[in-house]
């Protein structure tokens, strides 16, 4: 398609729709269970098969996650709101609607931070509403037929629209991670895993000249199932775009599918217009009205958000964006960092962050159910291995044999640089010792050492480091060797 320099004649403009199903144990509007996985339309009633005279109840957990995930999205929540039915066809909705919010979302305006190239920039979230799923159309189950499961239908959803200001591929991926981090860690509302449905992909694109506030024709690329997959499809539907403009033809308003074998798009359906789903007040519900004090609650219950946690590590203890972001990644990994650091200085701070996001986060990665870095290890014990790599009585590679013995089976710091024999020698009497008997064991060598040949040190110190086990403080070691080269 067109080249690098035709694509700086061209904005991007992204817009992204997500799904995220709710964290709750039953579906939105009846008490069937929400689970994925089991057995095909096990999991189905009266009312969410949408059968004469079923009337549905709205989940109140469903509401009250849905609060929270406004929340975290800095949304103002609207109190009521309404629900509505969205008509259309489908062999997977057999009530011949689903239930949504339309005109009166439960919650708008609200933005997600994130950062294009180190600097933070606010996307903002035009509206947060709750709906029900739809069922799921199976076509490999049977040859030459679909099968329906309707286990997913009526299960709760809310679906999240931004503004379109996102302006390329990659900065729609950094959204998409940050949301799903907000989503997943933060209000916790949602397990966010993209294999199983529970968080799906909707984005659109235009390309206009840079400079102009015009929304050219979009077209929608649905359902995409990785957030690599967003970011080639939308790069896919930039190029098309450009290189149509550019050859004087019109893009056309559609839905277009994403080929993940072939990195390509491919038109699905001409856009139904809104006015298609004759979007009308859900007759068998009343507005939704909060529960008294539900926002106030929430918003007390909520973490600090993770631009808000970084700026402050970053502030407090000099860290960089780098290390403040994977600090603040999950609010327990911050809470831990802060234990362990308390009221220590940036050095301190720098050390303790190393060590929790190397050896502790691999340790983590390694065990299979998961957990915490406080089930690895208390904040105490390696506040411990840090102080004593600090002030000298630990070499880097003993203080990291530490921190294996503590992860491995646990115990007391000092009692295992005892037991161990891991702290550094310093005292000048056994270091020199040390050095002598070095020496003697390599009479040649050293006789070329003792004359000037200062290449040898580095051999001696290794001589030195066998002898102590690895013991020996490397600082006065070097000392004691230099005054020794060339005869003294
Ligand atoms: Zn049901």
């Amino acid at each position: 398609m067109s080249g690098a320099g035709r694509q700086a004649d061209w904005e991007t403009v992204i817009g992204v729709e997500v799904h995220a199903q709710l964290r709750t144990a039953t579906k939105m509007f009846c008490g069937c269970e929400a689970a994925y996985g089991p057995p095909p339309n096990t999991r189905v009633c009266p009312v969410c098969l949408g059968l004469p005279g079923a009337l549905p109840v709205p989940n109140r957990e469903a509401v009250r996650l849905a609060v929270r995930a406004a929340l975290a999205l800095g949304c103002r929540v609207f109190d009521p709101s309404q629900f509505v039915r969205k008509n259309y066809f489908y062999p997977d909705l057999p009530k011949g609607y689903q239930i949504t919010q339309y005109e009166h979302p439960l919650a708008r305006d609200g933005h997600v931070t994130i950062r294009v190239d180190g600097r933070p920039r606010d996307i903002r979230v035009r509206r947060l509403h709750l709906e029900e799923d739809a069922g799921k159309s199976l076509h490999d189950r049977f040859a030459d037929s679909t099968a329906v499961d309707l286990n997913r239908a009526g299960v709760p959803l809310v679906e999240i629209v931004t503004e379109p200001d996102l302006r390329s591929p990659a900065e729609a991926r950094a959204y998409l991670s940050r949301l799903k981090q907000l989503l997943e860690h933060f209000a916790a509302v949602s397990d966010c895993n993209m294999e199983e449905g529970s968080l799906r992909v909707d984005a659109n694109l235009s390309v206009r000249r840079p400079g102009s506030e015009v929304l050219n024709t979009k077209t929608e690329v649905k359902n995409l199932n990785s957030f690599s997959n967003v970011e080639k499809a939308l790069f896919f539907e930039r190029d098309r775009q450009v290189a149509l403009r550019e050859a004087g033809e019109e893009v056309k308003h559609e839905t277009r599918t994403f080929e993940a074998a072939t990195g390509r798009t491919h038109g699905m359906r001409g856009k139904e217009e809104a006015f298609d789903y004759r979007y009308f007040p859900e007759p068998d519900l009343p507005l939704l009205v909060l529960e008294d004090g539900l926002v106030e609650t929430v918003r007390e219950e909520l973490p600090e958000l993770p631009q808000v946690s970084e700026e402050r590590l970053r502030e407090a203890w000099g860290l960089s964006l780098y290390d403040a972001e994977l600090l603040a990644a999950y609010p327990r990994r911050l809470a831990y960092f802060e234990a362990v650091v308390a009221d220590a200085d940036a050095e301190f701070a720098k050390q303790a962050a190393n060590l929790i996001m190397g050896p502790l986060a691999e340790a983590l990665n390694q065990r299979e159910r998961g957990g915490t870095e406080d089930d690895l290890l208390a904040p105490r014990a390696l506040r411990r291995v840090v102080a004593l790599r600090l002030d000298g009585t630990l070499s880097s590679n003993s203080a990291d044999t530490l921190l294996s013995l503590l992860l491995e089976r646990g115990g007391d710091p000092d009692e295992l640089v005892q037991e161990h024999g891991l702290a550094q020698v310093r005292d000048a009497s056994r270091l020199a010792d040390w050095v002598e008997e070095a020496l003697a064991a390599h009479p040649e060598e050293a006789e070329r050492f003792l004359s000037g040949e200062e290449k040898l040190l580095g051999f001696f110190m290794g001589a030195v480091m066998r002898r102590a086990g690895g013991a020996a403080d490397p600082g006065q070691t070097r000392e004691l060797l230099r005054e020794r080269l060339g005869g003294g």
